[in-house]
């Protein structure tokens, strides 16, 4: 196949469903292809330096789009980091705590809770609310948290990747606490009020780019509360100050975000990407809603547009369904490791076409079992 017809054919590639690392645009993968060997600059961006002046460029770039995009105010600093999501769960209270020993917490799911145990290292985490009694199926309202006054800041998870839940309303706090939040997998699927949080953080490999790199967007009044305890690696001042370039960044993983800012931009940005997300989202549970062969459990108005997990009625059916989703090319639709079942993680470059075709799979696959037993 010459590569014209290749790229007709989609390069062979099925929809992946995978909730990270996810599906990139296919328009940005040809355009890495297309720009591998020589970037901007007589090398391949893979042999760019952080130090090149055209890389610097570059980079500016890619902030003033991300600052457009999210219409982020101008005491707030942008950093592109490395460590992924998790390495902000040690960040954030090493950063935010100042002199203070006690952090807020909302525990709505699995990756809360992991940012728990880690800031639990660091200080005393006062859970302020809590769904995990009920296997996390839903979000509690807000005037049953439990704020105490002396926090430091207050932590949320906006999307839970595995529990597929998704929060879409933003926590009331006094101002004195700044509020905190975990967005790696719903970021810019959706306009927000970027005002409202003190830090913003995201691992770019579910809605932005590739794994390696991590997205923060801090607050000034935040970034120096903690003067000496921290590794420097590890210090949002030292971030800042060296235009995340504290060490060698992952440049290439950072170029990647760029090209799918650039991506994001032309086809709108988050409004038009949310009513698209909304649009992908109601087709798949109303589908699901209707069937009494497939079912989601979490309670309909928690329900995550990026991440819908489901299971079958019949759960003894359940490895047969993703052996034949495979057939389908329809990939990575098993359940997180931790919780089973399935899971279709359908982020801002999931085209509609992908969740129409794991919905006529899904009946299919319905017809077909129904027919045998
Ligand atoms: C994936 C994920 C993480 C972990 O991200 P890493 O980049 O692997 O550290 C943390 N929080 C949420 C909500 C996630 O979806």
């Amino acid at each position: 196949m010459n590569s014209k017809a290749k790229a007709r054919n989609n390069y062979g590639r099925a929809y992946n469903f995978c909730a990270g690392p996810s599906t990139l645009p296919l328009e940005v993968l040809e355009k890495i292809q297309e720009e591998l060997f020589n970037w901007r600059n007589g090398a391949s961006i893979l042999e760019t330096s952080h130090r090149d002046p055209v890389f610097y460029e570059y980079t500016e770039s890619i902030e003033a789009r991300l600052r457009r995009l999210m219409e982020i105010p101008e005491n707030y600093h942008v950093l592109f980091l490395s460590g992924g999501a998790t390495n902000q769960f040690a960040m954030v209270p090493l950063n935010l705590l100042g002199e203070k020993k006690r952090a807020g917490y909302v525990n709505s799911g699995i990756w809360s809770k992991k940012a728990i145990n880690e800031a639990s290292k660091f200080c005393d985490v006062a859970v302020v609310a809590n769904s995990e009694p009920s296997n996390y199926d839903h979000l509690p309202a807000q005037d049953d948290w439990q704020i105490p006054d002396d926090i430091a800041y207050l932590h949320y998870t906006t999307n839970e990747t595995i529990n597929g839940v998704e929060f879409n309303w933003i926590p009331e706090l006094p101002a004195s606490v700044p509020l905190v939040a975990d967005m790696s997998s719903n970021i810019l699927s959706r306009p927000i009020d970027v005002s409202r949080f003190g830090v913003i953080y995201a691992g770019a490999q579910k809605n932005i780019g590739p794994a390696g790199v991590t997205l923060v967007i801090v607050r000034d009044d935040l970034i120096n509360l903690s003067p000496n305890k921290i590794p420097g690696m590890m210090k949002y001042n030292n971030q800042v100050e060296n235009q995340s370039r504290y060490n060698t960044p992952p440049i290439f993983n950072w170029y990647v975000v760029g090209l799918v800012l650039e991506w994001l931009e032309k086809l709108g940005g988050p409004a038009v990407v949310e009513k698209q997300n909304i649009e992908k989202s109601k087709l798949l549970y109303d589908y699901i809603d209707q069937s009494n062969f497939y079912h989601n459990r979490v309670v309909k108005s928690c329900r995550s547009r990026m991440n819908v997990p489901f299971n079958l009625a019949n759960e003894s059916l359940e490895s047969k369904f993703l052996s034949i989703s495979r057939e389908h090319k329809l990939t990575n639709l098993d359940g997180h490791r931790s919780v089973g079942g399935m899971r279709a993680s359908i982020y801002n470059a999931m085209p509609i076409d992908g969740v129409n075709a794991l919905i006529a799979c899904m009946e299919v696959f319905k017809e077909q079992s129904n027919v045998v037993s």
